[in-house]
């Protein structure tokens, strides 16, 4: 038995078969293959490319079903690029010429062609290196796969283990047989991580050396909570764990009976409790959970899971979509928050040196008007048919803030002209993800209707510590005094200078003793992955206001992080002990 320690992103333990999605090229053999062998490899070699587009269709298809038609887009282009002749020729040359194995041949092909790609001077280009790994894995999936080791074939529950996943794939995979996933790469809030927690997988991410430790078909325990993965375990620990899940089970059940009830402290205080989505067909589970709305939609998931820019329509639908689902409570679009570690591959821009700090959120949205009011637009359209609100990510100052706003009115104008129905009282917020916005709200809240504090972010630029950098990870603290004490000054800057509304939404709102701190730092509003939203109305109906305000003032005394978030978990268990029940409190000892 190996156990490898990572860090938890998505909640739930799981005991699947391991699936290596990377293969290392470099490990890929070279053979000669005899002359009368090279038919038949060359055979061998159509079969693959064959199978794979018979796959990649039927990956479509269900992520179709599943994601909607606009989100599997990218699948058709991965299809388009197989099908292509000029990819296929020169592989055939080699393997006739060089007489060598087909899964050679293709690497040095795919090899060939993901260098051009990286060298090209349109960035559309470059953005398009990590699908010519997808597909070079998929070939020799197909070239080097047999029985199980063919993700088309698994049929026990499977654990996916790879270097790193794009959301593409993450989404795409079969999840009547894929139960969890683990990588060596990424942090606590990177985009993979989100769309785990989104789709339900127990997850560890940063989990250096798994994919070089774990074996194809090997059994697995994924362990999303403490951030472990057990290879090859023993008997005691399988049954341990059998043991864990059957607890989880039954917690998960009686969390179901909270998810009716209201959420409100102990004292009469309403907390209200939000979700956070990145594909419309997660507001079914929002609303299953007791989630009395969407307080963030990630709408750039629009461009990240298509491969063409989304059209104004685009937008509509999937906006619709939500509202339809949500049914009269509200929806918060968030404007696309593009750039940083989320790129289109529509996105035709020179790679920037230090993307955190470049051409992202509402810059880029600024840069690029004609875009910009295309989902202004969609937006606006979409608020006629249910409540809608429009959000602005990463504002650092007042005149971006001002200058998004002139478009949102120009758009509006346009509107009104062409006689399209919309909702002229459109409510329209800022994220506070940068310190500058923390330290200006005063006057930020006297420009906008509400406030949404962004602590993916907020911690990121506070810190200065990569979210998505597993190395720096465990300096990645929410509790830090810097960043209790922005957040206290948000919230008082927004009761002060205009009493709006103000909520978080970054993943840590998720986390319960986070959301007791948050809650007695003064939020009344929190907007969280779905998964977490009825084991937060529980918190909420155990506690007082003024039992989470004792112990945000205490956490805001420590000068260690460590500390402090010792003493703020030591409080929420002793104060919400039914919330730790069995599996959850050995978890915490
Ligand atoms: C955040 O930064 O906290 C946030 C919610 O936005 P995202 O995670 O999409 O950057
Ligand atoms: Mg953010």
């Amino acid at each position: 038995m190996r156990v490898l320690q990572g860090i938890p992103v998505s909640s739930g333990i799981v005991i699947g078969h391991v699936f290596v999605l990377d293969h290392d090229p470099h490990r890929v053999a070279r053979w000669t293959v005899g002359a009368d062998r090279v038919e038949a490899e060359l055979e061998r070699l159509d079969r693959a490319f064959a199978d794979a587009i018979a796959a990649i269709d039927e990956v479509y298809a269900e992520a179709s079903d599943e994601m909607g038609v606009e989100a599997a887009k990218i699948f058709l282009f991965h299809k388009g690029m197989l099908a292509d002749p000029s990819l296929i020729g020169p592989i055939r040359e080699m393997i006739r010429h060089e007489r060598v194995n087909a899964e050679h041949a293709v690497v040095v092909a795919f090899d060939a062609l993901a260098e051009a790609f990286r060298r090209a001077k349109d960035s559309a280009f470059r953005t398009k290196t990590d699908d010519i790994r997808d597909l070079t894995n998929r070939l020799l999936d197909h070239l080097m796969g047999s029985g199980p080791a063919r993700l088309a074939d698994l049929l026990h529950p499977t654990v996916i283990v790879a270097t790193d996943l794009t959301p593409s794939q993450t989404a795409g995979f079969d999840r009547d047989k894929v139960v969890g996933f683990v990588t060596d790469l990424g942090g606590r809030t990177s985009h993979t991580a989100i769309v785990a927690t989104a789709l339900g997988y127990p997850a560890v991410v940063g989990c250096r050396g798994a994919t070089a430790a774990a074996k194809p078909g090997q059994t697995v325990i994924v362990d999303g909570d403490r951030g472990l993965i057990l290879l090859d375990p023993d008997e005691a620990e399988i049954t341990k764990y059998r043991g864990y899940i059957e607890q989880q089970r039954t917690y998960k059940l009686s969390l179901a009976e909270v998810a009716g009830l209201p959420s409100v402290t102990r004292d009469g205080v309403p907390i209200t409790l939000l979700g956070n989505v990145e594909f419309p067909e997660e507001c079914d589970s929002i609303l299953a959970q007791g989630g009395e709305g969407v307080g963030l939609y990630r709408s750039e998931f629009l461009y990240l899971s298509q491969d063409t820019i989304p059209t104004e329509e685009d937008h509509y639908l999937a906006y619709a979509d939500c509202v339809r689902r949500l049914d009269g409570l509200p929806l918060t679009v968030r404007t696309v928050d593009l750039g940083s570690d989320k790129y289109a591959s529509s996105d035709r821009r020179p790679r920037e040196r230090n993307p955190a700090l470049g051409l992202r959120s509402i810059r880029y949205s600024l840069a690029d008007k004609p875009k910009f009011q295309k989902q202004l637009r969609a937006v606006l359209r979409a608020s006629a048919l249910g409540p809608v609100k429009i959000m602005f990510p990463m504002v650092t100052t007042v005149g971006e803030l001002r200058h998004a706003k002139m478009v949102l009115r120009d758009v509006m104008e346009d509107l009104e002209e062409e006689g399209v129905a919309f909702d002229r009282g459109i409510r329209v917020g800022v994220m506070i993800e940068v310190p500058s916005a923390a330290l200006i709200a005063g006057s930020l809240a006297a420009e906008v209707d509400f406030f949404s504090i962004g602590t993916n972010d907020l911690v990121q630029y506070t810190l200065a510590v990569d979210r998505t950098n597993e190395q720096v990870a465990g300096l990645y603290q929410p509790v830090h005094a810097g960043v209790l004490q922005l957040i206290r000054g948000v919230v008082r800057a927004a009761a002060k200078e205009g009493d709006i509304e103000v909520s978080c939404c970054g993943e840590a709102a998720g986390e319960i003793d986070y959301a007791l701190l948050l809650i007695g730092l003064g939020l009344r509003r929190l907007s969280v992955p779905g998964s977490a939203i009825s084991h937060l109305k529980r918190l909420v109906r155990s506690v007082t206001v003024q039992q989470c305000e004792r112990v945000a003032r205490k956490v805001r005394t420590f000068d260690s992080e460590i500390q402090a978030a010792a003493y703020l978990r030591d409080r929420t268990r002793k104060l919400v002990p039914e919330a730790f029940d069995g599996r959850a409190a050995e978890l915490r000892d």
